[in-house]
């Protein structure tokens, strides 16, 4: 394995590698920038597809010819970087080593001091977490505009869904990111059109939603990284696409308020009933929202339909009011007002969205890792279309694409783009649990072995897993991820891999990841808090994730409490609660189940999470009280000890 490229064929076959990004971003490319998709030969792609369409016209005045000729060099390009992936990452790497060789992480922290090399870098830089740049993301949040650990400017912070110490993480970024996030959307419609052709025909219903943004100290946004990707001008003011051509205006995706932005994207969705052609959401969590959403609100839905007006009292937002009333509800269409009224009133919602939208050839939502659990319920409302995972991502990085997205859930597999960043790879050990958690435990710091086991994306072997690290354009340089991938097959000479789990996460309603740390200090706060006073406190707990008796689900923790003190705890229903709990001993019966199943009762472990149905009967064919929350709980935007949280 070559690591530097020291013999000129190496560097000759650099030379002829594809763009490994699109003009603006290369800095490679010193003559006029070659047009962004080009063949592995670097000449423009003209020749007719083989089965030449005819050159039908869209509404938007591009041709089917047209359109096809792009999607052939967006698949050109895939074939051309996952044909040499390893050249490909050398490349990366020594363009970002480069241009952030002066940066005080690099130069003065890990003594890089301009090398741009595989070898060099892995022996210099430390693998790290979250934790590790803590201090210099507070630095950079707080306003030190020094090249920290990016020598473009951070142009903002993107609010991670995985939390330290109790607040949303912040990933830097750089303006220059939303081009290689837009570069991988624009792979997405070009792959699926191999599969199912005539997309661009008609319209994709898919509820998009902001969420509401800070800024920190120094002025930076920080938001979640779609918020800055819908509020862009990349979204705002793309060009007419018949791949991003939705039914929510956009007015409508940017509403501030999820009951008015809900409201009206269902109601732009229904009123294009017939155009939409396939329906999706980012996670599934968000689409199943929309679903029982139009459960509720069918009826107001359809008095505005029928009407051909937006109810005042609902719908108050003046752009979204705007947008509706100019783009999409023209004039009272009592009709569809009949039509849409008889399905929702019939007893069973099973096939609502292939009855309410009849050309829907599939439903385009996340159902992989922990989204896994909404399959049935997806399926039952769509009477099992094909449920499409199209891409992996994070705040930190855009990573890959699906490129066989009609496979069923189970075996969807992603292909890293290798352009996006620089991937490495630290196989994962993991610890048989007779299936009782699902949570795979990572050392928190890796010792001078484990570094040297990280392996390149061109050199993962089939079937072993892997925890994801990065080193992005945007200053993370060797970053866990915390995602676990196994490697399921190769798209050419690029792995593709199959997305396994968060480490150590236990709980995920939506995008929520709560850890195994992070359930133990919540119950730790909570019992210091309400039980030590009375001598009470936790013995053992559990919890699952209840994602089918509500809409959003919640958690459910499951205490097994102890109470040593004297003062008897008020109000002796709960004290009764308490000790027979305790006595009880679900925990035992717990452990029973897993020794049943062959673990050792040395190695019994209380799992946090369960997640396995007889066991989450076995818990509750023992609970002696439940509790739920009484009110909601305090939240602001951006990080507590911030004073300036501004909302939108
Ligand atoms: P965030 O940092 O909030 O943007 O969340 C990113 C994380 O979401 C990833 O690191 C994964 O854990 C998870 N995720 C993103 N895309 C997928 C996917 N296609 N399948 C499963 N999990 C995903």
């Amino acid at each position: 394995q070559t690591e530097i490229p020291q013999t000129n064929t190496h560097t000759k076959r650099l030379t002829h590698l594809p763009p490994l990004l699109p003009p603006l971003l290369s800095s490679l490319t010193q003559t006029s920038p070659p047009p962004f998709f080009q063949s592995s030969q670097n000449k423009p792609i003209t020749a007719a597809m083989p089965e030449a369409p005819k050159p039908t016209q869209t509404s938007n005045g591009l041709t089917t010819i047209a359109i096809a000729e792009k999607n052939k060099r967006t698949l050109q390009f895939i074939e051309d970087v996952t044909s040499n992936p390893d050249d490909v990452q050398t490349q990366v790497l020594h363009e970002i080593l480069s241009r952030n060789s002066a940066v005080e992480y690099l130069h003065h922290r890990h003594r890089l001091h301009g090398a741009t090399d595989r070898r060099t870098f892995k022996k210099l830089l430390p693998v790290i977490s979250y934790e590790d740049i803590h201090p210099d993301i507070t630095r950079i949040a707080n306003g030190d505009t020094s090249p920290i650990l990016c020598s473009s400017p951070i142009s903002e912070f993107l609010t991670s869904s995985g939390t330290s110490a109790g607040e949303r993480k912040l990933m830097p970024t750089i303006a220059e990111e939303m081009e290689r996030r837009s570069l991988l959307y624009s792979l997405l419609m070009p792959v699926m059109s191999q599969f199912v052709p005539g997309l661009e025909k008609g319209k994709g219903m898919y509820f998009l939603f902001i969420k509401s943004e800070s800024k920190t100290p120094g002025g930076l946004p920080a938001r979640p990284v779609l918020t800055s990707y819908y509020k862009s001008s990349h979204f705002k003011n793309r060009p007419f696409d018949p791949y991003t051509n939705y039914t929510s205006p956009n007015e409508t995706i940017l509403c501030p308020d999820s009951y008015q932005s809900m409201y009206s994207q269902l109601l732009c969705g229904l009123c294009q009933r017939t155009q939409v052609l396939r329906v999706g959401a980012v996670f599934a969590s968000g689409f199943i929202r929309a679903i029982r959403f139009l459960e509720k609100h069918w009826q107001l839905l359809c008095r505005d339909i029928r009407s051909g007006t937006l109810d005042p009292t609902v719908i108050t937002d003046p752009a979204v009011r705007e947008a509706v009333l100019t783009k999409v509800l023209h004039r009272p269409d009592p009709e569809l007002a009949d039509f849409v009224e008889s399905e929702c009133r019939k007893d069973s919602w099973q096939g609502i969205i292939t009855r309410l939208w009849p050309n829907t050839k599939y439903v385009d939502v996340i159902v992989t890792g922990t989204m896994s659990q909404y399959i049935p319920t997806l399926d039952f409302y769509s009477n099992g279309l094909p449920l499409v995972c199209t891409m992996y991502a994070s705040s930190e990085c855009y990573f890959g694409v699906n490129l066989n997205p009609l496979c069923k859930p189970s075996e969807v597999a992603y292909t890293l783009i290798p352009t996006m960043a620089y991937f490495e790879f630290l196989p994962v050990h993991r610890n048989n649990n007779n299936g009782v958690s699902n949570s795979i435990s990572m050392p928190k710091s890796l010792n001078e072995k484990e570094r040297q086991e990280l392996v390149d994306l061109a050199d993962v072997k089939l079937g072993h897993e892997y925890e994801l690290v990065v080193t992005t354009y945007a200053g993370l340089y060797r970053y866990r991820v915390g995602d676990v991938l196994r490697v399921a097959g190769f798209k050419n000479r690029a792995p593709q891999f199959n997305f396994i789990c968060r480490k150590n996460v236990v709980l995920s309603i939506d995008s929520d990841k709560t850890d195994e740390v992070e359930l133990q200090g919540a119950v730790k706060n909570a019992v210091d808090a309400h039980l030590v006073a009375f001598g009470g406190s936790v013995a053992e707990y559990t919890s699952y994730a209840d994602t089918k008796t509500t809409i959003p689900g919640h958690y459910v923790l499951y205490w097994e409490l102890s109470v040593k003190g004297t003062t008897a705890i008020p109000p002796s229903v709960y004290e009764d609660c308490c000790l027979t709990v305790e006595e009880s001993g679900t925990f035992d019966k717990l452990m029973d189940y897993a020794i049943s199943l062959g673990a050792s009762i040395n190695q019994y472990k209380t799992p946090r999470c369960v997640k396995f149905e007889p066991i989450v009967e076995l818990l509750n064919s023992r609970v002696e009280g439940s509790y739920f929350s009484p009110k909601c709980p305090k939240w602001v935007p951006g990080h507590k000890q911030w004073s300036n949280n501004v909302k939108n």
